[in-house]
């Protein structure tokens, strides 16, 4: 989850269990974007904002409360939502399409993917002019390598590589997949999904 008040500033902890420094703590009520939720006590990892972990009737945690720390009036709510993408851009409307890139892929393709233990799915795309963006790689804006020479780009180092640059990801179509390959998308905002045929890029040479 970005931060709504320091830029550069994302929240990686998204799991549902409590955090330790709220264990055992009297909880105060509060009520966040309508909904009644228990505060935990401030969150000393960050200290440009104040930030509170918030937490339903069973102490799951289901979202955070930042404030500015110059101006207690500027306040911003995140919650999670049921998948990672809904969650990191704060959008319900993201959703697993239930189909994976290997949906779309020629059996040839995936054996190709299977045979190589999935390690050169990323660079395959990458080499055709797809990005496969997960939500880490998302948040940490990965590097592209590059060879001058022999024209082959990867999202890591390799023996000929003689460029390396931030990606640029105007530059390419985008494909928003989880860990397991799964596809998501939204339908209400305009997300730089191009529509791609992904077995043509996946395609064995
Ligand atoms: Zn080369």
């Amino acid at each position: 989850m970005f931060s709504g008040i320091v830029e550069n500033l994302v929240y990686n902890d998204i799991s549902p269990d409590i955090i330790e420094h709220d264990i055992d703590i009297d909880a105060d009520q509060w009520t966040y974007d309508g909904r009644d939720v228990f505060r935990g006590s401030q969150d000393n990892r960050y200290t440009d904002v104040r930030a509170y972990w918030l937490y339903d009737d069973d102490l799951q945690r289901i979202g955070l409360v930042e404030y500015d720390v110059k101006d207690n009036a500027n306040f911003n709510v995140l919650w999670f939502y049921d998948n990672q993408y809904a969650t990191l851009f704060q959008n319900p409307d993201w959703k697993p399409t239930g189909t994976t890139i290997w949906s779309r892929m020629s059996p040839e393709a995936y054996q190709d993917c299977l045979s190589n233990d999935f390690k050169n799915v990323f660079d395959m795309a990458i080499n055709s002019g797809i990005l496969l963006i997960t939500p880490t790689t998302f948040i940490n804006r990965s590097y592209i390598y590059e060879c001058t020479k022999c024209k082959k780009k990867s999202l890591s180092k390799f023996n000929c590589s003689d460029l390396d640059y931030e990606v640029d990801f105007f530059k390419y179509s985008i494909l928003f997949i989880d860990d397991d390959f799964i596809i998501y998308e939204t339908s209400t905002s305009e997300p730089p999904v191009a529509s791609v045929q992904v077995e043509k890029v996946l395609s064995p040479v």
